[in-house]
């Protein structure tokens, strides 16, 4: 109806449900499935049996996308028109939220392999986003230069996914090269000592993420699942000169965030264990933040509080405002994630 239009139109935060088929090893052990999606009502159904009776819960979202959806279809219907915006010089930032195992990382990066020429089917955000960018430049003739960050955070700390080797060695190593939070007076943040890299091809991308991947593999060893606990942040920057007007150059600036957040099982499990004690705090307080700030948007507080945490700081010139936000929750069909399923839900569901 009309009321829901309007307040598309103010509200810029957009959630998609997306839910990840039963893998083989689910199918081989018959894993009851617990999630039904209709994606024509943009309905997801959560089949809960108690106490031998049928209670279901029905959870409406801007999108619904099934266990069959494609990576194309997910890009075409719910980022492309983003990526539209950011080539309008807008700052967007495109979340995936979920249990670790869910499809996160599949959703925002896909398919690692590029065989060069067409995507691959298996490609996600990422690469989709970056072919999107480049073909409209390319038709519009535009004089224009890309650039990406891939940042990883983790215990509130920052950590460069792109850095040189000789930085990273260990994790320890790269702490002793911490990344620094400024802001330039304007609202706009600046990340120091991050690496900047101009990209010129969508192939370029790829090698890219396998190193940031590749990065993120050798953390995971020296820290027992590491990744499922950091969020890693993919920023692309576009500048397109518009004209030359004099001696002045006109230049429009837009800039997309691609977050693949931290397992959302963090925020239950917070403290659970003593020495992680810290760990777990420290996650819940971006991943909390992040839902505290998107709630604050939606319901138009005159406070919102981006200060409470790197994550939001970090995203801050991009969350709010003129901009386009667009959550991605991602769920598995099985019936033995129920709860966590409940609690991705229930989270996707507040931030609309
Ligand atoms: P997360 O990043 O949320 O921990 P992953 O993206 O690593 O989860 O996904 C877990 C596994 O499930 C991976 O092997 C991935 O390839 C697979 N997977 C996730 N979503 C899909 C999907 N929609 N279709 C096919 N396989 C998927
Ligand atoms: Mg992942």
């Amino acid at each position: 109806n009309s009321n829901r239009q309007d307040k598309d139109k103010e509200v810029n935060v957009q959630v998609v449900l997306r839910c990840r088929p039963l893998s083989d090893d689910e199918q081989k052990l018959n894993v009851q499935k617990a999630i039904s999606c209709n994606e024509h009502k943009k309905e997801v159904t959560v089949l809960q049996n108690l106490a031998n009776k049928q209670i279901d819960r029905v959870f409406t979202f801007d999108k619904v996308f099934g266990p069959k959806a494609q990576q194309r279809s997910i890009y075409d219907q719910a980022i492309a028109p983003i990526v539209n915006e950011v080539l309008e010089g807008f700052n967007c930032t495109v979340f995936a939220y979920g249990q670790t195992g869910t499809g996160k990382t599949y959703t925002m990066e896909g398919g690692m392999k590029n065989k060069g020429g067409d995507l691959p089917a298996e490609a996600g955000v990422i690469p989709r986003a970056v072919r999107q960018i480049f073909d409209t430049l390319e038709a519009q003739n535009a004089d224009y230069s890309m650039k990406v960050t891939f940042l990883e955070l983790y215990n509130e700390e920052v950590t460069d996914l792109l850095a040189p080797e000789e930085y990273s060695k260990s994790a320890e190593d790269r702490q002793k090269k911490p990344i620094s939070l400024m802001e330039d007076g304007k609202g706009c943040v600046i990340v120091r000592g991050l690496e900047e890299e101009a990209v010129y091809s969508v192939n370029e991308i790829y090698t890219l993420l396998e190193r940031g991947a590749a990065k993120r593999r050798t953390a995971d060893t020296l820290l027992n699942k590491r990744s499922s606990r950091s969020h890693s942040v993919f920023s692309i920057t576009i500048h397109v000169k518009e004209a030359v007007i004099g001696d002045e150059e006109l230049i429009k600036c837009g800039k997309l965030n691609l977050v693949d957040l931290a397992g959302s099982e963090n925020i239950s499990r917070s403290g659970a264990r003593e020495g992680r004690a810290r760990e777990a705090g420290e996650i819940n307080k971006s991943l909390l933040t992040l839902g505290r700030v998107i709630n604050a948007l939606v319901e138009h507080s005159t406070h919102i509080p981006y200060r409470d945490s790197k994550l939001t700081r970090l995203l801050r010139d991009s969350l709010g405002g003129k901009t386009k936000t667009c959550i991605i929750a991602t769920i598995s069909p099985s019936a033995h994630c129920l709860e966590e399923t409940l609690s991705t839900l229930d989270y996707a569901y507040r931030a609309k």
